[in-house]
């Protein structure tokens, strides 16, 4: 098991008012799996998303990132675990326009203490991998909008994490690069890759093996797309 939350909830004060973005939420994902997070514009999909990839911490509730409480880890800790362990691709791409590509992919692998040498092994890999090494000298607004997912991609499991989350990746993006990167997430889940995903599409849906909705901060529903492929234990996981 490497996400295990439960009774996961945030609540956001402001004023008079109080939202509970994230209401309870009881979430189980395996190692491999491809999950969907789907619902309407305000549902709380990436508040979700935030807690689970260590960039907030809930309100209260438990979170144990493969095995380990990690919810109420103070802001050093939870970051250091986030560096070594998550990989995030956003809707925007968040790519680092003074830098090249070759330098914004190699940017986590900096932070992660990687000698020269590797690190420059492990970029030149992951380029070729996503069929961008061509344009590894060039900077992201040379690029077009799947290059630049593209990119976002590769400095996301450059560090070969344990977790992939990605808020609405091909939201930005038209049918036909969307489908490129939908394709490459496919592929690193088959890899082995972990991958929780926010989508608003069913078609980008269709790649995943299992969906979860959300509505008003709980799950309204989940759904097995590949029997087989979801293990039992993500069956118990039905409501939140
Ligand atoms: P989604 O990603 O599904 O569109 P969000 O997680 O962004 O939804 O938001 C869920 C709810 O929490 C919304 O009602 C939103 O207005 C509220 N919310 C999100 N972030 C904050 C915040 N920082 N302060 C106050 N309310 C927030
Ligand atoms: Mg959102």
């Amino acid at each position: 098991m490497i996400i295990q939350t439960s009774g996961l909830s945030k609540i956001f004060r402001t004023d008079e008012l109080e939202t509970a973005a994230v209401n309870n939420i009881d979430l189980e994902v395996d190692e491999g799996e491809f999950v969907a997070l789907m619902g309407p514009s305000g549902c709380g999909k990436s508040t979700l998303m935030h807690i689970i990839g260590l960039l907030d911490s809930p309100t209260s509730g438990s979170y144990r990132f493969l095995g380990e409480e990690v919810s109420q880890l103070p802001e050093r800790q939870r970051s250091d675990f986030r560096k070594k362990n998550i990989g995030f691709i956003f809707q925007s791409f968040n790519l680092i326009d003074e830098l090249s590509v070759f330098e914004n992919v190699e940017l986590p692998l900096i932070y992660a203490g990687v000698p020269p040498p590797e690190r420059r092994e492990r970029v030149e890999a992951v380029l070729v991998k996503l069929g961008i090494d061509h344009r590894k000298k060039h900077h992201p607004l040379q690029l077009s909008g799947g290059q630049q997912q593209r990119v976002a991609v590769a400095r996301a499991v450059v560090t070969a994490p344990r977790l992939i989350l990605a808020d609405e990746p091909t939201g930005n993006l038209d049918s036909r690069h969307g489908a490129e990167v939908m394709r490459i997430l496919k592929q690193l889940n088959e890899e082995g890759s972990t991958i929780v995903m926010v989508t608003h599409s069913e078609h980008d849906a269709g790649y995943c093996s299992r969906i979860a909705s959300l509505l008003d901060g709980k799950f309204v529903s989940q759904t097995q797309q590949r029997l087989g492929v979801v293990s039992a234990a993500m069956a118990k996981t039905g409501t939140g």
